[in-house]
């Protein structure tokens, strides 16, 4: 009997897991080997997987050929904006070929934002799909970003203006929402059923809670870890609220915090606090772990995974962010909740990339590339 979602099951398997023997890809979607045949047969036909003769079979019988995405497939395009700058990266299914290109960002006016990540898209060419991370918080149907502090954007149409110019289609999403599900996925989060993922770049921390491949939350406010009160008489922060964790534990803070530049892509200066001021580095741990804690006690993770700059952090006193979670937190005392660092360089843009080919992931007879 034919499976009609068998080719969408089994490209998004090839994509998720890389190349693997028919008989594998068989026996992990659960299908009939007819229907697997039928699908590997449509998506040979539409150039997005090739098959190859794999070694003799391991054991008895006729051995099973290896199918894998075919590096001649469609491309996705992922884009990462950031105050100052942005990333683009661009792969072919199951992220082969990833390229990574950083642009500085002159001027961060959303008409001028929309137009450069236009032309930087349009200079790809075909693709199968475009995904623009916005840091902040936003609506995914549509891109409309409901607030993002550090581009100073506030109830902006920003994926309107980009569906203006870019034909291809668009998805949107959040740092920490797109972090989370390559972790979960792809990285530190794969074999848990909960994941509570905090990640930093520089300024700001985004956040996410994963549970069985969904992430919890309405459009994207997400887990606004950033934002968790740490010290009620402490600063102001942007958001409106006073001593939020990243005016402690961002990479901007630390550098504040050190009596250094707080500007934008300061990795190298970061690095340098992390490796040699013990004591900014305890203050900003002991801030995370009281943050941790909170969300800890609320949410039951049953892992806990810091990307970018908070894994760099944790890693710089081991053993320091554990004991102050263990004190403060009951639920992290009791559970021995795990607490990892990420895995993947550019948790981001991978969760981009993936997001990016979920339409052709979706229906691969709908929107793979004609006639290359
Ligand atoms: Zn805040």
């Amino acid at each position: 009997m034919p499976e009609p979602l068998a080719a969408g099951k089994l490209l998004t398997l090839l994509h998720m897991r890389g190349a693997m023997t028919r008989a594998q890809a068989t026996e992990s979607l659960g299908l009939a080997r007819s229907a697997i045949g039928v699908a590997v047969d449509e998506l040979v036909g539409l150039g997005l997987i090739r098959t190859a003769p794999a070694g003799p079979a391991a054991g008895r019988g006729r051995p099973s050929p290896l199918i894998e995405p075919d590096p001649r497939g469609p491309v996705a395009v992922a884009v990462e904006l950031r105050p100052g700058y942005l990333r683009v990266a661009t792969a072919g299914l199951g992220l082969t070929a990833l390229r990574i290109a950083t642009h500085p960002v002159p001027d961060l006016e959303p008409a001028a934002v929309a137009r450069q990540v236009a032309e930087l898209v349009d200079g790809i060419g075909p693709c199968a799909g475009v995904c623009v991370m916005v840091p902040g918080a936003l609506r995914e149907a549509d891109g409309h970003v409901r607030s993002a502090l550090h581009l100073g954007w506030n109830e902006e149409p920003f994926g309107a203006r980009l569906g203006e110019r870019i034909t291809a289609p668009l998805r949107f999403g959040d740092d920490g929402t797109l972090a989370g599900l390559a972790e979960y996925h792809r990285g530190a989060g794969r074999g848990t059923t909960t994941m509570l993922l905090l990640c930093c770049e520089h300024r700001g921390i985004g956040g996410s809670l994963v549970n069985a491949g969904v992430v919890f939350g309405k459009n994207s406010f997400g887990v606004q870890a950033g934002h968790i009160t740490v010290d009620s008489a402490g600063p102001r922060c942007p958001c409106g609220a006073r001593g939020c964790l990243e005016l402690y534990a961002d990479g901007a803070a630390m550098l504040r915090e050190a009596g250094a530049d707080p500007g934008e892509a300061q990795e190298a200066a970061v690095a340098r606090v992390l490796a040699e001021d013990a004591a900014v580095v305890r203050h900003a741990v002991e801030f995370l772990g009281a943050g941790l804690a909170a969300l800890t006690n609320i949410l039951a993770p049953e892992r806990i995974v810091l990307s970018g700059l908070l894994g760099r952090l944790a890693a710089a006193r081991p053993g320091l962010l554990r004991s102050v979670l263990d004190e403060r937190s009951i639920v992290a005392r009791s559970d021995r909740t795990d607490l990892t660092a990420g895995e993947l360089a550019h948790p981001v843009l991978v969760g981009a990339l993936d997001r990016a080919f979920a339409p052709l992931l979706a229906n691969p007879g709908l929107t793979a590339t004609p006639d290359r």
